[in-house]
């Protein structure tokens, strides 16, 4: 066994930074109701900032309640005029439109990701992007199969839906969204993060391309109380929500009093279970995936590792000298592995958390080769190691590339430690064992469970939570039961 750790094979690459001339950013954004970019009617502008320079990148328009009611309003017309009247197959066509068009300006859609989110271009243009067209073509697929969806009944569509994304993956959270609901004959009024709301606008322009009927997509931008006003409306039939669990819970509140339907996504603390007999280098490279991806900002991150004892010091060897060459820094450089944390509140808050973790007594651990660029908010990835299951990062979800390692010694305890949390959104098993493999996820409490992988999506099969991570399914076919009246 090899354990020349601590001096990592370091390569340096020259920088290879996408070009940004591809895209173009208006300065000042409006909302997006009834198929035109109309100004809000407060006229008042936000800004957002690119989180790798902290430098503002354009304007965008502030939906206050009246625009959400103009919004609910042209999402209503479109429902009974047009969408809900449309057969499947036509449905169909627009959807098909849509997926092809993303695919035409992936290239602008992944820059545009990368600036106003972060994230590394090689993750906007190899994962986001292809997803959001996948998901788009995949529902689309469904629009004249409906009555095949739930064998025996007959399904309808509900009418028109409100929903609110994150910022953690901004175009693909409104596929998500977006394409279910329209296979199945809703309209939509859909609200982004607001400090991401630059690349649904350029959406909004390819279904202007597309021809999509005017009203069946409006986009609102503004903060949380744009979406509060979305979410309190009376014309509108179901509420779909991804976000926080706190966020989650007021909008279960206020949705309690009405007859709209809800499905919500929420936050989670999944556990990544590495056992004795598993590929040990690919294992490392399942952790890394795991919590680093998109700078953990990822709410099925596997934020809690969990190594069967006889392994754990080799392997933690392994993922320090492995976590020492992953390169943080610009995320338009082809060669960055981790890119710039989403906002300055979220950077303040990560950091904050790490204070915690520190001043809990647990065995802290950063690479020391990288170095973070002066300006935007960067953060390096990190462990504790050696944490008990009440150490405050093993219980709270942190949104970043933060990893809390314990030890465990047999398969029940390895579930029993992967359970141990409020949350049940993913989990991760590794090992060459499948019985093993098959015994442990039967008695895990979680909606998505990897083996030998982590973090791996796909349109056609369904994502969701247990617990305090929400209810509800996304994507495959389940996806679609919460957009029908079944
Ligand atoms: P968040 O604060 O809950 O925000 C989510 C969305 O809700 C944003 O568009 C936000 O607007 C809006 N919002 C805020 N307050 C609202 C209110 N009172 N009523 C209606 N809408 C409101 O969450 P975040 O900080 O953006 O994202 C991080 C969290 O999302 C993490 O906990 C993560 O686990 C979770 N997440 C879950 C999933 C999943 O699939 N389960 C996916 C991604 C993220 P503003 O942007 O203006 O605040
Ligand atoms: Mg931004």
């Amino acid at each position: 066994m090899q354990t020349t750790h601590h001096k990592p094979f370091h390569l340096e690459y020259a920088p290879s930074i996408e070009s940004t001339d591809i895209v173009k950013i208006e300065a000042k954004n409006k909302l997006f109701i009834d198929g035109k970019f109309v100004e809000p009617t407060s006229k008042k502008y936000f800004s957002t900032v690119n989180p790798a320079t902290g430098s503002t990148l354009a304007q965008i328009a502030d939906a206050n309640a009246k625009d959400v009611d103009l919004a609910v309003k042209s999402a209503r017309k479109a429902y009974s005029k047009v969408w809900s009247k449309m057969s499947g197959k036509d449905r169909g066509k627009y959807l098909f439109r849509i997926a092809r068009l993303i695919q035409e300006h992936a290239r602008e859609l992944a820059v545009l990701e990368t600036l106003d989110n972060g994230k590394p271009i090689k993750e906007s243009r190899d994962i986001d992007i292809p997803l959001v067209a996948a998901h788009f073509f995949y529902y689309a697929g469904w629009a004249d199969k409906l009555d095949y969806a739930i064998p025996g009944k007959d399904v309808k569509p509900l009418g028109v839906v409100g929903q609110v994304i994150p910022w953690n993956f901004p175009l693909l959270m409104a596929a998500w969204k977006i394409a279910p609901a329209l296979a199945c004959g809703n309209t939509v009024v859909i609200k982004p993060a607001e400090t991401t709301s630059l690349s649904i606008l350029l959406l909004a322009q390819i279904f202007q391309e597309a021809g999509l009927p005017d009203g069946v997509v409006n986009i609102v931008t503004g903060a949380g109380e744009t979406g509060a006003a979305i979410v309190n409306h009376n014309d509108i039939n179901k509420i779909a929500f991804t976000g926080s669990t706190e966020v989650g819970r007021i909008i279960q509140k206020a949705v309690a009093k009405t007859d709209k339907k809800l499905t919500l996504e929420l936050g989670g603390k999944s556990a990544h279970i590495v056992y004795e007999d598993a590929a040990i280098d690919q294992a490392v490279e399942g952790a890394i995936n795991g919590i680093f991806f998109n700078q953990g900002h990822v709410c099925c991150a596997g934020s809690r590792l969990l190594l069967e004892e006889s392994i754990a010091s080799e392997f933690v060897d392994k993922l320090k000298t492995r976590m020492e060459t992953l390169r943080v820094g610009n995320p338009l450089d082809k060669n960055t592995d981790i890119g710039a944390i989403n906002s300055a509140a979220e950077h303040s808050k990560i950091q904050k958390l790490i204070q915690t973790g520190i001043s809990e007594g647990g065995e802290y651990f950063e690479p020391t080769s990288s170095q973070l660029p002066e300006k935007g908010f960067f953060q390096k990835p990190c462990f504790f190691n050696n944490v008990s299951s009440a150490f405050t990062l093993s219980r709270i979800e942190v949104f970043g590339p933060v990893l809390a390692i314990s030890t465990f010694r047999s398969v029940s305890e390895a579930i029993a430690k992967a359970n141990d949390t409020q949350y049940g959104l993913a989990a991760g098993i590794w090992s060459e064992k499948g019985s093993k493999i098959h015994k442990t996820a039967a008695g895990l409490k979680a909606g998505v469970i990897w083996a030998n992988t982590y973090n791996k999506f796909d349109p056609s099969s369904p994502f969701g939570g247990y617990n305090e991570s929400g209810f509800g399914r996304e994507g495959g076919r389940h996806g679609l039961f919460p957009y029908l009246s079944i």
